[in-house]
């Protein structure tokens, strides 16, 4: 069976947030097999986020494969493959307001460690990429902070969910975490850059941007609500 995708995404309410999670929407949609995590930055879930999610169409990870009828007998266990149909999976931190291209996740479906690529628009150049000679990932083109030890954005990397398992006590540290350090401080947990396997044509393509959404102006927006109506925007 194709592994689920896991897609995390972080999100936050802000007068954008409903764009970002439409356009981000409308490209999950297209892609099979992708269960969609939404973590809300809140202490509660909120509406706009559930009414969101609810209509949001995504395919639901509905899945299935029919057990061979020789182990349809009493005493075997049951529902064996579903499980396991479960079981093979690709992680990957999708921020809401980056831009996917589909063949992204063609890319990244077959990470069996952990993948890394390239990312357009970030680190004040045009693209920061891994750089690949026979196959294995001998360093980094960035413009920033080259030190790194793993100098990628978060959409430049997914990992394998049993990597995941068997580094149980691996997390996003919040204390003694620099910005911008959270993708390398995560991966060394779990990886070797000598792991890494390299996607999009050994790091050649730009399949992910690190989009930025102008911030609104909201300046003429009235102290109170003056409107006859109550509009989710
Ligand atoms: N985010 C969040 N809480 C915040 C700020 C950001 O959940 O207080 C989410 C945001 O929605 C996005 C991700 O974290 O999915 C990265 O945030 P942002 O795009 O602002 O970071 P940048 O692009 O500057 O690295
Ligand atoms: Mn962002």
């Amino acid at each position: 069976a194709l592994p689920t995708i896991y897609a995390i995404t972080p999100t936050y309410s802000r007068p954008v947030q409903k764009a970002e999670l439409t356009r981000l929407a409308n490209t999950f949609r297209q892609v099979a097999r992708l269960h969609w995590i939404l973590v809300e930055d809140a202490a509660a879930r909120s509406e706009l986020v559930s009414r969101f999610v609810a209509g949001a169409g995504l395919p639901c990870t509905h899945l299935h494969v029919p057990t061979p009828r020789r182990y349809k007998r009493p005493g075997l266990p049951r529902a064996t493959e579903q499980r396991n149909a479960g079981l093979p999976g690709v992680l990957f931190f999708a921020d809401d307001d980056n831009t996917y291209s589909l063949e992204l996740f063609q890319e990244m479906r077959t990470t069996r460690k952990v993948s890394v690529w390239p990312v357009g628009l970030v680190g004040g150049r045009r693209y920061e990429r891994p750089v690949v000679e026979n196959g294995k990932v001998v360093g980094w083109y960035t413009g920033w902070r080259a030190d790194r030890p793993f100098a990628i954005d978060m959409a430049g990397f997914a990992v394998s969910l049993q990597v995941i398992l068997s580094h149980p006590k691996a997390v996003f540290k919040r204390r003694g975490s620099q910005p911008g350090m959270q993708e390398s401080d995560f991966l060394k947990q779990i990886t070797t850059v000598e792991e890494l396997e390299p996607k999009a044509n050994n790091c050649t393509k730009v399949l992910v941007w690190h989009t930025r959404t102008e911030k609104v102006n909201l300046a003429n927006e009235p102290k109170y609500h003056l409107d006859t109506v109550s509009i989710e925007v």
